[in-house]
C-alpha cells in the first residue's frame, strides 16, 4: 500500500542530497511531487536525477526554480502546485546550507547568507503555504532542523543559529496550527553523506575522525535514512505528533 496517495507535496532543496531522497520517496509512496529549488540537476556527480527517480516511480512531478529567500519566488512555487495539482498537502522545507566558522570569525554576509536561507526560507515558505494546507484534510510541514539546531557543535556559529531558529519556530508552528490539524514537525540529522559536507569528508581526516567520534553508530547517515522518517511524518502514522524535533542522527544527541 502507498502511504501518501493523493497528497501534494512541494519540497525544497529537493534536487540534491536528503531533498532529493525525500521527493523521490514521497513519488514512491504515491504523492505528486513538486521540486522548488534554485538547480533542477543534483549538486553531486554521482547522485542521480530526482526527476530520473520520480519518472521510474511513475509519480507526476513538476520543477519550479526557486530561491526560499525570495519571497514572491516561494508564492509563486505554492502557486503552481496548486495550480497543477490541484491544492498542497505537504510542505518540507529541506533547503539549506553550511559554513563552518566560529562567531568571531564568521563573515556578516555568510550569517545572513545561512539565517536567509535555512531559517528565513522555512519562513516564507510555511507562511506561503498555510494557508493551502489549512484547505488539506493531511496537512503536513516537515523542517529540516539538524543536531546543531538541538545542540552546540560543528564550530558553525551562523548555522546552529539558524538551525536552533527551524527547530523552535517549528514548535511554535505546531501550536498555532494545531486546530488546524497541520501537523509540524522537524527531523534533525546528524552526519548524512551529500555535497554540504563532501569537501570535509574528502579533504579533512582530523573533522571526520571527530564526526566518528561523536557519531555511536558505525557508520555515517544515507539522504534515504531522512527520508524514511520524513515519509513517516508526512503520513497519516504521524498523525498525533506535532511539535516534535526526531533526531536521524546515529545517537549523536544520546550523549
Ligand atoms: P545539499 O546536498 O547541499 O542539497 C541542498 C539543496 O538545496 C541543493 O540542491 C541546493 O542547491 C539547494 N538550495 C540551496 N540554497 C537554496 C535556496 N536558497 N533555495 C532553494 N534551494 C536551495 O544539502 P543536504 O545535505 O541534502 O541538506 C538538506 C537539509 O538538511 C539542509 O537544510 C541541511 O542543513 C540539513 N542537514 C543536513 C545534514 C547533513 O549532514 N547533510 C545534517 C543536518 C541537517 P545549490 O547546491 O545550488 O545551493
Amino acid at each position: 500500500m502507498q502511504r501518501l496517495n493523493d497528497r501534494v507535496a512541494l519540497v525544497t532543496g529537493g534536487s540534491s542530497g536528503i531533498g532529493n531522497a525525500i521527493a523521490a520517496a514521497f513519488g514512491r509512496e504515491g504523492a505528486d511531487v513538486v521540486v522548488a529549488d534554485v538547480r533542477r540537476e543534483p549538486k553531486l556527480d554521482d547522485e542521480r536525477s530526482v526527476f530520473d527517480k520520480l519518472d521510474e516511480a511513475d509519480a507526476e512531478s513538476l520543477f519550479v526554480e526557486t530561491d526560499v529567500t525570495d519571497e514572491t519566488a516561494v508564492r509563486e512555487a505554492v502557486e503552481a502546485a496548486v495550480s497543477e495539482y490541484g491544492g498542497l498537502d505537504i510542505l518540507v522545507n529541506n533547503a539549506g546550507i553550511y559554513y563552518q566558522y566560529e562567531a568571531h570569525e564568521t563573515p556578516t554576509e555568510e550569517y545572513d547568507a545561512i539565517t536567509n536561507v535555512n531559517l528565513r526560507g522555512t519562513f516564507l515558505c510555511s507562511k506561503a503555504a498555510i494557508p493551502e494546507l489549512k484547505d488539506s484534510e493531511n496537512a503536513k510541514i516537515i523542517n529540516l532542523s539538524s543536531i546543531f539546531g538541538l545542540v552546540g557543535g560543528g564550530s558553525s556559529a551562523a548555522y546552529c543559529a539558524s538551525k536552533g531558529g527551524v527547530s523552535n519556530l517549528t514548535r511554535q508552528m505546531s501550536l498555532d496550527y494545531a486546530d488546524d490539524e497541520i501537523n509540524v514537525n522537524a527531523i534533525a540529522p546528524g552526519i548524512i553523506k551529500t555535497a554540504q559536507n563532501v569537501e570535509w569528508r574528502e579533504n579533512n581526516p582530523e573533522i571526520v575522525a571527530d564526526w566518528e567520534a561523536k557519531t555511536p553508530w558505525p557508520r555515517f547517515g544515507e539522504p534515504e535514512d531522512v527520508a524514511a522518517v520524513a515519509v513517516f511524518l508526512a503520513s497519516d502514522e504521524s498523525d498525533f505528533i506535532t511539535g516534535d524535533i526526531l533526531s536521524v542522527d546515529g545517537g549523536w544527541t544520546a550523549q
